[in-house]
Order: C-alpha cells, then structure tokens, then sequence
C-alpha cells in the first residue's frame, strides 16, 4: 500500500490508541496506529479499533452515533465524502410525522395505513409501526436541535400534502428539507464530539459469514490502507438507485455498496426488484448530461403543469382520466415510460410537461426554483413547456433487518436507513425516507448501545483480521494498477443502460434474461479494465463502485424476474396484474456461494393500524403546496 505521509501521527506497533485530531476542530478520533510492516509483503496500513464502527454519514448514520453517544457509546462514523456531505442533503420535500399541526384528526396509525397501501402491504408492518409511532417525537427532537421547520401563522410547526396522504403530514423547511436535518445533526454529532472520518471508502466486512468483526477500506485522500476492528458494525451506506442510466442521485452516491458488502458478509437482502421511479426528472439529451436525471419537482403537476406527447395529446387522458397528472408516481411514470417506448415521445427521449397556462406570477411565486434552473439553460417556464422522462428515484429494497433492533441476522452487524428494506413495501410514500433514517435510526442506535459490553471497548486485532485485511489491501492495489482498454466509467455507464433497459419500468421475462447475458458479457470486460490515477483517483473509486454494482444489479434481475406479477413499482407487462399469492417479499442469500431467492410471508398489521386500514382513509394524490 502506499507509504503514510510524513506528517501522519504515528507510534510505534503496540503503541495503541494514539489521539488523531479530525479534521473537524475540536473532535478527536481515536485510533491505532500501526506502521510497521504487517505482513511478509511490507504491506502498510492504519488499524483503527473502535466499539461501534458506523459506516455512512448521512441522517441513518449521524443518527445512530447520537443516540449511541447519548448513552456513553463511543461510535466512529465514516463516510466517502466531507462530513456534512451526503446524499441526505438532496432531499428537498419533507419528512412525515402525525403532528396533526393543520389537520387534528391524524394520527400515527393513519400515518402506518398510509404507508401499507401505498407500499401495497408488502411492508415490514413493525417497521412501518415504528417509523410513524415514533416520528413525532423525532420531530420535536430536531426542532429542538436547531432544525428550522417551516411554521404556521400561531406558530405550530407547518405541515402539507406530499404525494398520497390522507392528511396534511409533511414537514418542511423550504426546499431542503434534507439538507437543514444534515446539518442539525451533525452540529449535534460535533457537540457531543462523536469521532468521525471523511473521504473513508469501505469495500469489504470482515466476516465469516456469523459474526462480523470490522471492515476493510482505504483512505480515498492518500490511498492508504485501513483496517477498523470493532465487534459492532452498523451500514447506513445508502441505496442503489445510481446504478441506473437516468437518476436523480449523484454518479458517486448510491451505487449499492451497503447491499453488496452485506450480502458478501452472509446477511440477507429483500425485494430488490422494487425501484421508485420519479416520473419527471430532466432529460439529458435537451439539457445537458449533468441535468439527466435531476428532478422537476412534482409541485409543477400539483400547480396544474400537463403532460403531451410530441404528437401534442394530453394523454393522461388515456391511463387516467380521473387524476390525470396528479396520479401516483408509479402510474404517471408508466404512462411516461409508455408514450417515450411506443415512439410518441419528443426526439429527444421524453415528453413535454407544460405550466405555461397558468399565470406568470403565479408560476414564478409557486415554482421559484424550477423557473431559476429552467432559465439558467435559456428556458423559460412561464412561456414554455420542458422536456421530461422518468428517472430512477429511490430503492424500496435493501438488506434484510429486525427493524426492532437493525440485526441482520449476521452477530454485530446492523444495517438502517436507504440501506434496507421493510418500510416502504412495493412503493415508497414520499416524505417516509428520510422520517425511517431518524425514527429507525435512534432504535437502532439505543439497541446497539445496550449490548455493548467490557470486551468491546478494545477489540483485539487477529492475525485472522490482518490476512483478511491484507488480502483485500493486495486485490484494491492490483486493481488500481489495472491496464487494460475500458474505464470503469464506460462499464458503469454500460451497466446503467442494461437496468434501464431491461429492469426499468415495464419488465418481461425475455428483456429480464436478456438483461442478465448483457451483465454477464459486462462482467467479462471487467477483465480489461484501466483504472488511471491510482488509489486516489475518481477512476480507482469507480473501478470499486463497479464491483459492487455488478452484484447489486444481478440480484435486482434475479428477483425481477422472480416475481412474476406486477406491483406497486414493479410492473411487468408479462404479469400485468398483482396477484395476493404473491403478497410475500423475496429473500436473497448466498448459501455456500450460491445465491437463493425464497419467498417468505408478510406478517399482518397490530389491530390499531388494521383499525386505520378498515376505516378506509382516503388515499388522495393531492395538488402539492
Ligand atoms: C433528489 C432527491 C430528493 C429526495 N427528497 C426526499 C424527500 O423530500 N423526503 C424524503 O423523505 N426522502 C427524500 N429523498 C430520499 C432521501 O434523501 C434518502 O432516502 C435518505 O436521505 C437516505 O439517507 P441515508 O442516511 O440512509 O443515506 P445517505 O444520505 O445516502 O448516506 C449514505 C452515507 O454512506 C456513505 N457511504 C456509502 N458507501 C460507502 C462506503 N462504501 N464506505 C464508506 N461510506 C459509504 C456516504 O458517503 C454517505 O455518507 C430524496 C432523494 C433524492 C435523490
């Protein structure tokens, strides 16, 4: 691996626990040095030791390591970017609580019915439970942090509609939501001084497939080799939905890391087949390949904004003659993916979404932000329609947990956040992602803290760790060293055609088979890769990225192919209609290295969310405010 810098602080092997100070002042992060050779190879690498390993950084993770410090766990959070900086920050809606601040009437279990019909009751019914049970606690916690909630006339904290609610539920600040929560919460990890590492890549657990021991990474700064030993391993590393050609994700975010590290270390992973697809997210051909994928928020449908096709027929008409544009997300994202296929979509590989009728004021008050981007790229809204296709939002599926406690069934590992699945069920309510990173977060945080024991606090590094260890510190230095003909950017931007393609929103039997001989031919041309830069090159983290997404993207096919009905944001033209036989989720393993679907029952809702569910709250896709 490559030699540590001069300035690194280091002690001599067996010098254990020297302070480092973080980048973040005043934070400390504990950690072991070790410089001397650690194998025969002359390898050299930092063993860091810490109780409880916390990998991602965003609302999941920040949230765990606060509860965790709050009662006197010390954790370590890493993520691959600036503190501060993760996919969280993205999030511009809201989050849901049953405040009931505008509507009295809400309650907790209305919010759980919500979420189970739009999930269309493949959802973890205790995971469901616990979000919207505890949501509005979590609510007043981050307003009582510092997160600047929008608030109505008398003060209360104000809430709206956000896709299908029974009632006003959402809270918000603006349009970044996401943001504002980051930001309380790392002010609150850096008060309470929760050690943390930026610019940290995780690429394998140490595992033996029952217990897990720490993780493998390295440094995406100086390249250098890291080994975390801790007995407590908690992911929070995010979803899949880059992997996708078009999305409304970062290139660099979300590329299924958490889901392949898990699966690899004998954890087990649910309903991949489910993605969100966000019906309008921009069209790269018209605006530019930076724009693809970006959202058009769906306040241009709920303002009355229309969708044509380039023949210039408002066809909702035809897939939804009673909601129209303001369908859900699913229904209005077929309808979309329908037209461009059928060869009614504009040249550009999208249709039109017009707001033009409505008056300029009004557009410009109601839409300030999409007039502003429109207008940065010479359009201007108020006068013109956009250009628009679906684009790959958010993964309802994940790894495998007790949402009671985050266990992954693998001892000491936990997952929570984007990373898993249960609370969304076969379509996601918007404003419940970021509500699960909190709510779930803090369980997940309180559990782990209470089996922490003595022994934890010091775990001791084996040899069995370094060679693990070693192993994949040689396997990360060959492939930063790989010569070949294809950049992992042309394989990734490959791989993303292939899910588009072939697991995208309208799926069949022969377009999922032929989905999985396109990856096998991909994976085949990893063996010629180059990889330019190095260790620390965007080249080399790509070149990780697209290890792990072949696995993500495979099981995707797989369990795709698997369910053969259509459901909530699954839909294959083969098996249009949703069949209760197969209300069941599919669970993923790799059993002595062979990977297995099973189906397995999704248990019922307790008699207080079944109560909701019969009084039959209606599930309205209201026009946004
Ligand atoms: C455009 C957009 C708008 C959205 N709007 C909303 C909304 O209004 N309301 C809502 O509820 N939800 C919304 N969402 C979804 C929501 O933002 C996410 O589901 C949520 O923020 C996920 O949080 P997380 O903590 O689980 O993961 P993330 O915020 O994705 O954090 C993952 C962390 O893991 C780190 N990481 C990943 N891989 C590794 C690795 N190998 N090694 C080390 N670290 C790693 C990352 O660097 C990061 O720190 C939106 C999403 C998008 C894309």
């Amino acid at each position: 691996m490559t030699t540590p810098s001069a300035d690194d602080r280091r002690t001599r092997s067996g010098d254990r626990r020297e302070p480092t100070t973080g980048r973040d002042a005043g934070v400390e992060t504990r950690i072991e040095h070790d410089d001397g050779p650690a194998s025969a190879d002359g390898l050299e690498y930092e063993v860091v030791t810490t109780p409880v390993l916390v990998v991602g950084a965003g609302a999941a993770g920040a949230r765990v390591a606060i509860e965790l410090a709050e009662s006197g766990v010390e954790s370590l959070v890493i993520g691959k970017r600036d503190h501060g900086d993760a996919h969280t920050t993205w999030a511009a809606g809201g989050i849901n609580a049953a405040l009931g601040s505008l509507d009295d009437e809400d309650d907790w279990t209305i919010h759980a019915a919500d979420t189970l019909n739009e999930g269309h009751h493949l959802n973890d019914p205790d995971a469901v439970e616990l979000t919207a049970k505890h949501m509005p606690d979590r609510i007043r916690e981050l307003e009582a942090w510092g997160t600047p909630f929008d608030r109505t006339e008398d003060g209360r904290i104000n809430q709206r509609y956000f896709g299908a609610q029974s009632y006003r539920r959402t809270c918000f600040v603006g349009d970044r939501t996401g943001e504002a929560m980051l930001e309380t919460l790392v002010d609150r990890a850096r008060e309470l001084e929760i050690p943390k590492r930026e610019n940290v890549m995780i690429t394998r657990l140490l595992s033996d497939g029952e217990r897990v021991a720490g993780a493998v990474g390295f440094d995406m700064e100086s390249g250098r080799g890291l080994l975390f030993r801790s007995n407590h391993v908690v992911l929070a590393a995010g979803g899949f939905s880059a992997l996708y050609r078009r999305h409304s994700s970062r290139d660099d975010e979300n590329n299924g890391d958490a889901q392949a590290l898990a699966l690899e270390a004998g954890a087990r992973l649910l309903d991949l087949e489910f993605v969100q697809f966000h019906p309008t997210g921009m069209v790269g051909e018209r605006y530019g390949d930076e724009w693809d994928g970006r959202l058009v928020t769906e306040a241009v449908r709920g303002e009355g904004g229309r969708l044509y096709n380039e023949a210039g027929e408002r066809f909702m008409e035809r897939y939804s003659p009673d909601q129209m544009e303001l369908d859900a997300r699913d229904v209005v994202a077929r309808a979309i993916a329908r037209e461009i296929e059928e060869g009614r979509g504009t040249e550009h590989g999208g249709v039109y979404l017009d707001i033009s009728h409505r008056d300029a004021d009004y557009v410009r008050e109601r839409l300030p932000t999409m007039v502003d981007r429109f207008a940065s790229l010479g359009v201007d809204i108020t006068e013109e329609p956009i250009e628009v296709a679906p684009t790959a939002h958010y993964t309802m599926g994940g790894v495998d947990v007790d949402f009671r406690n985050g266990e992954t069934g693998v001892d000491g590992l936990y997952a929570v956040g984007e990373t898993v699945a249960g609370v969304h069920g076969a379509n996601r309510l918007g404003g419940n992602s970021l509500a699960e990173t909190v709510a779930i977060g803090k369980l997940v945080g309180d559990h782990v803290g209470s089996v922490i024991g003595a022994d934890d606090a010091e775990p001791d590094v084996t040899d069995e760790h370094r060679v693990l260890a070693e192993r994949e510190f040689l396997a990360l230095e060959s492939l930063a060293d790989a010569t070949g003909d294809v950049t992992p950017r042309e394989l990734l931007a490959d791989l993303g055609e292939v899910l588009w393609d072939h697991a995208g929103i309208l799926r069949d039997e022969a377009g999922l088979r032929a989905g999985l001989e396109e990856l096998d031919a991909l994976r085949e041309r990893t063996a010629d890769l180059h990889v330019d830069g190095g260790l620390t090159s965007k080249s080399f983290e790509y070149a990780v990225d697209l290890s792990v997404s072949l696995t993500v993207a495979e099981t995707m096919l797989r369990t795709a192919l698997e369910r053969t009905e259509s459901r909530g944001a699954h839909y294959r033209t083969d098996f249009p209609e949703t069949d209760e036989a197969w209300r069941a989720n599919l669970v993923v393993s790799v059993d002595d290295g062979e990977r297995s679907i099973r189906r397995r029952g999704v248990a019922d809702p307790s008699p207080a969310v079944r109560e909701a569910l019969e009084a039959g709250y209606e599930l309205d896709y209201h026009h946004l405010e």
